[in-house]
């Protein structure tokens, strides 16, 4: 026999046990986005690499480390993208959306990055993302998080919390940068290598540091919060009112500073308790002018993305709705007459019940081989039509789940039965 053949690490398969879930969730998430007036974009996998190098920033994990590049056959060097506001943005300017007024979108799909796999983490993971273009506003920032903090609920996500900060304007951020560099430039003994680059490059990027041993040392150094220019702390301060008057509880958190460079103003993250490590399932934050750095048209942008895999996870623990089953039947039938009488009843089934999930038997073994698949199906009911159903115009329905008794019904009465039980 030759060598089995395994999924590349950190890269995982959806089996069809978990694939009811996803789509329940996928299904609850599109939902929500369209009733607030979002559309859905799709971009490629692939994008050039220039598109995460110019839009990422070249100090951030992801560029420094994480990315999936390789050249191709024509000399160009591609990436398989490891986030999605790059290719949404690259989108945007593209086909000059822009221009037609405020766009709300939303995208979903596969993300690659070359981390450590470990729970919650892994190196093809999935994303929906959302992003707004060309509105400034506050409110929007709060609709952002009242639009979350509602899926949450949908979800059936128990023990959430919400972290905001602001990064300030681009120029009060040159001049944080300074105080930081000042600040850390006094403590370099107590920097770890990663840090020691950034000091250079990007200090701030320090603060997003995951090194428990600088903790004290980061917890200490000047805060963003406190030197913010005059427009941004109105606008954090707007933000702040939204969530009060809606009633969202928040911490602000003066050392979030988020993993990307292209943040200004308002960021924020969703983290879950429930997850250890890797608890953040939504994070995001307005990117004013990444569009500009892109080769647009200066437009304000704001946006998050979510982590698929990490909701997943919560959802399969905490979420009572969305693990129920729908439900379903196992169709059980012998002879020719039975196996046509059964096709057409299956056809009614999916045509007047369109919810209820109906497996036709396809081996044609024996009653008795038939009923063993039924019993191992984790349907609701057994429909059956021997031969002397077929006989007497009747079927037979037999609960699969708890009690009760295998009833005999008159065949053309099964819908009306199905309604009434099911
Ligand atoms: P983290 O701090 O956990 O590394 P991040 O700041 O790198 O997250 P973002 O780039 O903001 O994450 O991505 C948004 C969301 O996508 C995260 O909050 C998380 O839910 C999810 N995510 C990010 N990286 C991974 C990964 N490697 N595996 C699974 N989910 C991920
Ligand atoms: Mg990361």
């Amino acid at each position: 026999m030759s060598k089995k053949i395994q999924a590349i690490r950190g890269m995982n398969d959806l089996l069809p046990k978990d694939s009811n879930l996803w789509l329940a969730m996928e299904g609850v998430i599109n939902k929500l986005l369209i009733s607030y007036g979002y559309k859905n974009i799709r971009t490629p996998i692939v994008e050039k690499t220039e598109t995460f190098t110019r839009a990422i920033g070249a100090v951030t994990d992801i560029v420094e480390k994480e990315m999936y590049t390789w050249q191709d056959l024509g000399g160009d060097s591609l990436t398989l993208r490891p986030e999605g506001t790059a290719g949404c943005v690259r989108l945007m300017i593209e086909h000059n959306l822009p221009r037609e007024g405020i766009q709300k979108v939303f995208y979903q799909g596969p993300m690659f990055r070359h981390e450590r796999p470990q729970k919650g983490r892994y190196r093809q993971f999935h994303q929906v993302g959302v992003e707004i273009f060309g509105a400034t506003e506050a409110k929007i920032d709060a609709e952002l998080i009242a639009m979350t903090a509602q899926l949450w609920q949908r979800l059936e996500l128990k023990n959430v919390t919400l972290e905001v900060n602001s990064l300030g304007s681009n120029e009060t951020r040159k001049e944080y940068r300074e105080l930081l560099y000042t600040y850390f430039s006094k403590h370099k003994s107590e920097l770890d290598e990663d840090s020691l680059r950034r000091l250079e490059a990007n200090p701030l990027r320090i603060l997003d540091s995951k090194n428990g041993d600088m903790a004290t040392l980061i917890a200490n150094a000047p805060k963003m919060i406190d030197h913010l220019d005059e427009d941004s702390a109105k606008h954090f301060a707007e933000f702040t009112g939204y969530l009060d008057c809606l009633g969202i509880r928040y911490t602000v958190n003066p050392r979030l500073v988020r993993g990307l460079d292209y943040y200004n103003r308002t960021v924020f993250e969703w983290i879950s308790s429930d997850l250890g490590a890797q608890g953040t399932i939504c994070a995001g934050g307005r990117y004013d002018g990444l569009v500009e750095q892109m080769g647009g048209k200066p437009t304000p942008g704001v946006g998050f993305a979510m982590g698929l895999e990490r909701l997943m996870l919560l959802i399969s623990e905490q979420s009572e709705s969305l693990t129920q089953q729908a439900p379903s039947l196992y169709f059980v039938a012998l002879g020719e007459q039975a196996q046509q009488a059964s096709m057409r009843v299956c056809n009614d089934i999916h045509q007047e019940l369109p919810n209820v999930v109906v497996i036709n038997d396809i081996g044609m073994g024996s009653l008795k081989s038939q009923m063993k698949k039924a019993d191992k199906s984790n349907t609701d009911f057994a429909l059956i039509l021997g031969e002397e159903e077929i006989n007497n115009n009747q079927i037979s329905i037999k609960p699969l789940k708890g009690q009760g008794e295998q009833q005999l019904i008159a065949l053309e009465g099964i819908i009306a039965h199905l309604q009434e039980i099911l």
